[in-house]
């Protein structure tokens, strides 16, 4: 396994990209398949957020065979890509699909982008006749019962490239979560229902190994920091942030950041430990740490781990899916979770926030660092970066657990300016306006069971969550600007019947 990066990036992975054909033209027809397929290539690599890896052209079972098994086989590689050039007669590729592990991307292009059509002769469909070859080999992955997605069009398109690039992206989120080694300080938090969840089943399905450990393992390691240590990553904060006047050096407060600052360092120590890129904590369960970690834990999700408070294991590996999908994008994810609403009607506004887990990854202005009370918990008052997210489109997603397996419900969302400032809520906050509208929106969300919690993600789109629900395997519900209450419902049933049937017995 390669090293476990909790930063969100796409450095250490690849993408191949396969081209297939077969003999029967003759070694000239195949030297223009190659030449062309390096052209295609390199005319789409650009526009790929991981390196997109030429192998040679496949033309037999044993070729395409062993390139599937390699693929499946080499830690970086977190997905496939298929372009039927020639005619490529698809129980060639059967052996190869059956022992494919990793996400497929059908790449239904061609060579030309035009058709010459006062030059056309023969030789020239033969060469360029992936407009049926990628329909055999499509048939070959409907009836081995592939889970892909498809690309359709010239590589110079951008929404080809778009398309390439989406799906790329969620190949990274889901092999994020494939080599994820979770932590969670503590259980859940009592009484609560939906943070429950089968992690055995999570490690089936989704490959994350989700296990706990004794929060005072952690203020262990909080103890262990060093004064040096605090006092460099205090420096970053003040660097970092508009600190209010009691948290400035010399202010009333100062050592209340302090023990922020260690937390931080501890946290990031342990989890470095366990090879983490997620977490979760519980305010019930703090063991003998001063403050509910606030400020540390938005510092850690900015940095791309995965977080879910009150021990929801699931929507932390949400968190880190989202975080290295959006790897180097504009905006980020974060925990979310829908807390109160603006119900005046027509204009009605979801306020989302949480105790203090917000990511500041969703605003683009400069964080003020603050403290107040928190009226749970019974421990010091927390420090904690305080924003509001940016206005623009978002996505709120959702990972409940259905005792059959997982449902991801997700819901495209416009964040908005809040309608007046919030002088008096001193947190990480958000306000959306969900579509298709507030009542559909909602109807639908409670309708799926989805959950209080969600990762919102301002980097990527609603087509991102789709394809790496497609990868893993999970029910997938959308609310969108075409959703109405009785499609939404009659969607869930065939989803819940589908899914079921699918597992088998
Ligand atoms: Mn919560």
């Amino acid at each position: 396994m390669t090293q476990v990066n909790p930063q969100a990036t796409l450095d250490s992975y690849e993408v191949w990209f396969l081209t297939g054909s077969q003999g029967l033209y003759g070694e000239e027809t195949l030297r223009q398949v190659e030449e062309q397929s390096r052209a295609v290539h390199a005319e789409l690599a650009p526009h790929v957020p991981v390196k997109l890896v030429w192998k040679p052209v496949l033309t037999d079972a044993d070729g395409i065979r062993r390139a599937l098994i390699e693929a499946s086989a080499d830690d970086r590689v977190i997905g496939v890509t298929t372009w039927m050039h020639t005619f490529s007669p698809a129980k060639m590729w059967i052996g190869g699909l059956q022992a494919l592990t990793k996400p497929l991307l059908h790449l239904h292009t061609q060579a030309n982008v035009a058709l010459p059509w006062g030059d056309i002769d023969f030789d020239f469909m033969n060469l360029n006749q992936a407009a049926h070859g990628d329909r055999e080999f499509g048939y070959a992955l409907a009836r081995l019962g592939v889970r892909h997605a498809t690309a359709v069009g010239h590589v110079s398109d951008e929404r080809v490239q778009q398309r390439v690039a989406n799906w790329t992206r969620a190949a990274a989120g889901a092999a994020a979560v494939r080599e994820l080694k979770l932590t969670r300080f503590g259980d859940n938090m009592r009484y609560v229902a939906v943070t429950e969840g089968d992690k055995t089943e999570a490690e089936i399905e989704l490959g994350v190994q989700v296990n706990t450990w004794a929060v005072n393992e952690l203020a262990e390691a909080v103890s262990a920091a060093t004064e040096q240590d605090v006092d460099a990553l205090v420096a970053v904060y003040d660097e970092s942030y508009d600190l209010v006047p009691e948290l400035q050096d010399g202010g009333a407060r100062r050592s209340a950041l302090r023990d922020g600052a260690a937390i931080e360092l501890g946290l990031r120590a342990l989890l470095e430990q366990n090879g983490s890129a997620a977490f979760t904590t519980n305010f019930e369960d703090l063991g003998t740490l001063k403050q509910l970690p606030g400020l540390a834990v938005q510092r850690l999700m900015a940095d791309g781990y995965g977080f879910g408070a009150e021990g929801d294991w699931k929507t932390a590996v949400l968190v880190r899916a989202m975080n290295v999908a959006g790897a180097g994008l504009p905006g980020g994810a974060s925990l979310m979770e829908d807390y109160t609403y603006d119900l005046t009607p027509g204009a009605e506004k979801i306020l989302g926030a949480h105790m203090l887990e917000v990511s500041p990854t969703l605003t683009t202005t400069k964080p003020t660092l603050e403290i107040h009370p928190l009226g749970i918990g019974g421990k010091d008052d927390p420090v904690r970066l305080v924003f509001t997210a940016d206005a623009g489109e978002a996505v709120v997603v959702a990972l409940s657990d259905t005792r059959d397996g997982f449902r991801l419900t997700a819901n495209v969302v416009d964040v908005v300016p809040p309608t007046e400032a919030l002088p008096k809520l001193p947190v990480g906050r958000a306000v959306w306006e969900p579509r298709p509208s507030f009542p559909v929106a909602a109807e639908a969300w409670l309708t799926a069971g989805a959950a209080h919690h969600t990762v919102m993600t301002t980097a990527v789109g609603l087509q991102v969550v789709e394809d790496l629900a497609t990868m893993v395997g999970t029910e997938f519900l959308v609310i969108d600007e075409h959703t109405t209450a009785r499609g939404f419902r009659d969607e869930l049933r065939l989803q819940q019947a589908w899914h079921r049937l699918d597992r088998g017995f």
